[in-house]
This record gives structure tokens, C-alpha cells and sequence, in this order.
């Protein structure tokens, strides 16, 4: 089974992205995440991915294109799921023409708790894991102990871009899926546990 995670940032496809890797054995792509490694890298991609990310922007569609395709490409015959892509309407298209979804996992949260979810939220630099400022009780990382910082797009003004830009170009891909019968909607709004307890109620 192929799987897409749709949700605006914040809602926590990255936290349940990890969780169904585990569980289900799937190949997780996170765009966010090799333009981030990327970035960190220094690359031709990063630095030009760095240019978008930073003002909340997409990076364009035929650079995420490429990393998209090459990541599928890695993935073989497993089974995968995509976080952070598609994004618009036209990637949703071109991944069409590469492989077949069969599930669309739209997690839905109300749209006034985002803004304190992401400018809260801390990352690990070394291994990725994200948690809530209150929930920590100093800048080192519960899982491997290396530094929790806040993301550059992860900041007031940068958010606001971002969740323009998920209302005017992703949320449309909740209307694209629904088309194609592949769309699960999950509440969004309960703790990691109780989301990912939803998306087993779909999954098996
Ligand atoms: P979030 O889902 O919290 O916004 P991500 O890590 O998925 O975080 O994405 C961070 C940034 O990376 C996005 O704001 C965007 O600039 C860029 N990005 C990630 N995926 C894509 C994509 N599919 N197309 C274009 N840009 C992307
Ligand atoms: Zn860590």
C-alpha cells in the first residue's frame, strides 16, 4: 500500500509519519526533510531550496520533482509513504504518472491551533525528533541528546506564509483524492497516541 499524508503544517504528519514507518514497515520520503539535509549539506539544491524555505514559499516544482523521483526510484518495490508531497496540484499530477496512491491520510486540525504548535515546536538537529517548548524541560533531545532548536521556517512571520500557502495550494488536494476515492480523513486534534490509534482504526 502507498500512502499520502495531507495536513497543513503542524498538524503532525511528521510525528505520525514516524510511528507508521515503524508499524507498517513504509518507506518514509519527507520532502522537508532531504531539503533539509540538503541545506545542512550545502548543496546546489539546498542552497536554492534555502532561498524558499526561509520565506514559507514551495520550493519549485521541478527541483522537488527531482528529488521525488529519485527517491522513489531508492524506494524500489517497497511500499512508501510520501510526507510533505505533493503540495499543489501539479505535483499531485505528476505523481500520478509515476505510481499508484492508494490511500490519502488527510490528518485535520483546526486551523487556530497551528500557529501555536509550529512556533512552539523545537527540533533535534541530529535525528529530527520534534516536541513542544512545554514540553521540554531544556534544549536536549529526549532521543539521542543533541541540541533541540527552533526551525528558521518554524518562526512567527515565516508561519503565516506558510499557512497561506497551504490554504491557497494543498488544501485543494483534499478535493483531488476525495475525487479519486482514496481520501481517509483523521481528527488531528487529540494527543500523538490518539491520532495514531485513528489512523490504525484505517490502516489495520
Ligand atoms: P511543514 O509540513 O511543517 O510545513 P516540511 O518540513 O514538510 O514542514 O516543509 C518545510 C518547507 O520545505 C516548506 O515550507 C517548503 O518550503 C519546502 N517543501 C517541503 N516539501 C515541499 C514540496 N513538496 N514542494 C515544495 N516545497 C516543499
Ligand atoms: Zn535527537
Amino acid at each position: 500500500m502507498n500512502i499520502v499524508l495531507l495536513g497543513a503544517p503542524g498538524a503532525g504528519k511528521g510525528t505520525q509519519a514516524l510511528r507508521m514507518e515503524e508499524r507498517y514497515k513504509l518507506r518514509h520520503i519527507s520532502t522537508g526533510d532531504i531539503f533539509r539535509q540538503h541545506m545542512r549539506r550545502q548543496t546546489e539544491v539546498g542552497n536554492l531550496a534555502r532561498s524558499y524555505i526561509k520565506k514559507g514559499q514551495l520550493v519549485p516544482d521541478d527541483v522537488t520533482f527531482k528529488i521525488v523521483a529519485s527517491a522513489l526510484e531508492e524506494a524500489g518495490n517497497e511500499n512508501f509513504l510520501l510526507d510533505g508531497f505533493p503540495r499543489n496540484t501539479n505535483q499531485a499530477a505528476m505523481l500520478d504518472g509515476l505510481v499508484k496512491i492508494d490511500k490519502a491520510i488527510n490528518i485535520d486540525v483546526d486551523m487556530s491551533v497551528l500557529t501555536d504548535r509550529i512556533c512552539g515546536r523545537r527540533s533535534c538537529i541530529e535525528c529530527g525528533y520534534t516536541a513542544h517548548v512545554s514540553t521540554l524541560s531544556d534544549s536536549v533531545c529526549p532521543k539521542c541528546g543533541c541540541e533541540m532548536v527552533q526551525r528558521m521556517d518554524d518562526r512567527e512571520d515565516t508561519v503565516r506564509d506558510r499557512l497561506r500557502v497551504y490554504e491557497e495550494q494543498t488544501a485543494p488536494l483534499i478535493e483531488y483524492y476525495r475525487a479519486r476515492g482514496v481520501l481517509v480523513n483523521v481528527n488531528g486534534m487529540g494527543s500523538p497516541e490518539e491520532v495514531f490509534a485513528e489512523i490504525g482504526k484505517v490502516l489495520g
